[in-house]
């Protein structure tokens, strides 16, 4: 009985050892194996947004927050309105600015809405949301109206700061690319007044940011209607990589892989 009871003891006493043995191979081979399925899911992310954008892809590790204004909005301030009454500024403004809240998304950016939906923003509320969030770079979206005229044109500050300047020149080299009736070129301070007047869009006065204001066609011309509504999608996305594009160049973020073309 004696004999029995020793082999017994020496026996459990070296399942123990090869028990905790066993479990310390387990937690080596999972931390191992989940290692490898994250760098391989990174990576496959990565590679798929690539592929649909063609563009940079911001890195979980940076941090970039843009302010989209969609101009306008509610009852009280529909912004322009087309010729034959049929269409209004603060729709297509509110249009390409969900678009380009959801091309900044896919791209990593983080984004800060002034409105999403049809209503009342104060004109100086809006650059004052910015501001409160700190964001990186604000973006104001406008279409024109005129008598007669066409195209895209671009407005900064009357000081033509280069950061607002870059963002600008790069946002209008993107649509020009897309494809528009005609650039209008980058433009300092406020439309109807000489720069020297010193004359700006509340916006672009006072955000604290690098900030644009895209004035995207001219609502009261046929050709400017159609090419925004084909080309609303392709408009956003060049948008929004040129707000990426420009974060890069000002060193606000540090992008892996730009797009070459
Ligand atoms: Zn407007």
């Amino acid at each position: 009985m004696e004999k029995q009871n020793k082999h017994t003891f020496v026996y459990w006493d070296r399942v123990f050892i090869a028990l905790c043995i066993f479990v310390l191979i387990i937690i080596l081979i999972v931390t191992g194996i989940k290692g490898i399925i994250n760098a391989f899911t990174e990576d496959n992310k990565s590679v798929a947004v690539q592929a649909n954008t063609g563009t940079a892809v911001i890195g979980s590790d940076q941090n970039l927050l843009v302010c989209i204004d969609a101009g306008h909005g509610g009852e009280e301030d529909c912004g322009a309105i087309s010729f034959d009454e049929s269409r209004f500024e603060c729709d297509d403004d509110l249009k390409i600015a969900l678009a380009v809240e959801r091309y900044l998304k896919e791209l990593g950016a983080n984004v800060l809405m002034t409105r999403e939906d049809d209503k009342y923003v104060g004109l100086y509320s809006r650059p004052q949301i910015a501001n409160d969030a700190d964001a990186d770079l604000y973006v104001s979206l406008h279409r024109n109206s005129a008598e007669t005229g066409q195209g895209v044109e671009v407005w900064v500050n009357y000081d033509a700061p280069d950061d607002d300047t870059l963002l600008a020149k790069n946002i209008l080299d993107g649509l020009d690319k897309v494809g528009i009736s005609q650039n209008r070129g980058v433009q300092f301070g406020y439309q109807g007044y000489d720069p020297t007047a010193k004359v700006n869009y509340v916006v672009n006065e006072k955000s604290f940011m690098p900030s644009c204001l895209v004035e995207l066609g001219f609502i009261t011309d046929d050709e400017d209607n159609k090419l925004f509504d084909e080309n609303l999608d392709a408009y956003a996305e060049s948008i929004a990589e040129a707000i990426v594009k420009t974060a890069d160049e000002l060193n606000i973020i540090e992008i892996n892989n730009i797009d070459q073309e």
